[in-house]
């Protein structure tokens, strides 16, 4: 036995926990690809201050949560901990601001140091779409009905709520912001700690507060609403007719908020309660301000992140995995090598023509037809060296014989 084991906080994808991750990944590259989104791989890797910079220094990610390491070459580089800023990045670097817009999609694993518990590891998965270089609401309503869709899709839209809310723009945000101070300027002797350097320097992120104490002061804390420029409401108003035109159900979450100066006007979660604690499976928003943050021009942008994990646990109706025809050479009347050999150029034509097929390396017929019971095979073709078949549902037991030429032909049509 040996003494190693997963690192803390990672997860070995096997079997059927394999089949769902790819299942939610499949999903969702085919419902983006519907509404226009290509995909990118970006490095799983990155310089450090591509997040650093964009996520900015005092975020719970920037500051607790990334792996950085310094590489051989005393550069400092970090594990993504997301795929937003990696876009961009690439954005910027592959000179495509001046082919706007960029429509992405991407899938892969993230990075961060966390507490590991259900639905939150230290290496997770993300799905993620950026619509980037268009600044409607029309966007941020594609963007969310993508990401809709793909939870319809999977299955789990009827365990999940579409929670929207607005930052509006810089001069809203501005107004809400000193609205804020005020209010927890008042309360200080009831925050938190955390939430008091929050009020130095973040103020908006008290609302995001997980701290019980928070919550309580978060509650009765102003909203937004009075506080949003006239464009600002306009923007919010368009978007709900458009998810109203959509079909997307949503309910508003005034408390819903981003820390950073570079998001703007829209943002949303999607929340189920049926994960305990870990109950956000999809977040996103507008982030008209990172583009430029990384280097480029001015760009806008709106999208979002799923967590595949926590996408996956919700998932009940998985694709039936393929069926399997089990190849069995009927050995010991002439030649067992011209046996096996048959079974081989059968196994060969079923492949080329589709369907999974196997043999067993070894034993009798006997034991590789309780094999082929034990894997679950679906169909056994008992081959002989005289270009002849049977062909046997494993289900039914009903078998019948044929030439071996017409197997193919005869399971194509039974295994579809
Ligand atoms: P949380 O509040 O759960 O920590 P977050 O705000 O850090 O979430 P985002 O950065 O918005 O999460 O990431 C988007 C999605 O990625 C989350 O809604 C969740 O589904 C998933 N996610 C984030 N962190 C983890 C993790 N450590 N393990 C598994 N999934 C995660
Ligand atoms: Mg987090």
């Amino acid at each position: 036995m040996s003494d190693l084991q997963p690192v803390r906080g990672t997860r070995d994808l096997i079997g059927e926990e394999f089949r769902r991750h790819a299942h939610v990944i499949d999903t969702a590259r085919h419902v983006a690809g519907l509404y226009g989104f290509d995909e990118w791989a970006t490095p799983i890797f990155e310089d450090t201050r591509v997040f650093a910079r964009t996520l900015g220094e005092t975020s719970d990610v920037v500051s607790k949560e990334m792996y950085t390491f310094t590489d051989r070459g005393g550069d400092s580089l970090t594990l993504r901990p997301e795929n937003t800023a990696g876009v961009c990045r690439a954005l910027v670097t592959g000179g495509l601001t001046q082919s706007l817009p960029q429509k992405v999609f991407y899938a892969g694993p993230m990075f961060r140091y966390e507490r590991p518990q259900k639905g939150r590891y230290r290496q997770f998965h993300q799905i993620g779409c950026e619509l980037i270089g268009a600044a409607e609401p029309l966007a941020d309503a594609e963007v969310i009905a993508a990401g809709w869709d793909i939870l319809t899709k999977l299955g789990i839209s009827g365990d999940v709520v579409l929670e929207l809310n607005t930052l509006g723009d810089k001069d809203s945000r501005d107004a809400y912001r000193a609205a804020l101070v005020a209010y927890f300027t008042a309360h200080k002797a009831s925050l938190s700690e955390d939430s008091l350097t929050r009020l130095e320097r973040n103020p908006m992120r008290i609302l995001d507060s997980k701290n019980e104490g928070d919550k309580a002061l978060v509650a009765d804390a102003p909203i937004i609403d009075p506080y949003l420029t006239p464009a600002a409401a306009a923007f919010f108003e368009q978007l709900q007719a458009h998810l109203v035109g959509m079909g997307i159900p949503s309910v508003r979450n005034a408390r819903i908020v981003r820390g950073l100066d570079y998001y703007s006007h829209t943002a949303f979660e999607f929340v189920t309660t049926a994960l305990g604690a870990q109950g956000t499976v999809m977040a996103g928003g507008r982030y008209d301000g990172l583009v430029e943050e990384m280097g480029g021009p001015p760009t806008p942008a709106v999208g979002w992140a799923a967590g595949i994990e926590r996408l996956s646990m919700l998932c009940n109706e998985m694709p039936k995995p393929m069926d399997t025809v089990a190849v069995l050479p009927v050995v010991g009347q002439i030649d067992p090598d011209k046996a096996i050999s048959a079974a081989v150029d059968m196994m060969q034509l079923l492949r080329r023509s589709s369907i999974r097929a196997e043999m067993s390396y070894s034993g009798n017929l006997k034991r590789r037809l309780s094999r082929a019971n034990k894997v679950g095979a679906r169909y056994a073709v008992f081959l002989s060296e005289f270009g002849t078949a049977a062909v046997r549902d494993l289900i039914s037991g009903a078998q019948i014989d044929m030439q071996a030429a017409e197997v193919p032909a005869y399971l194509q049509d039974r295994m579809r």
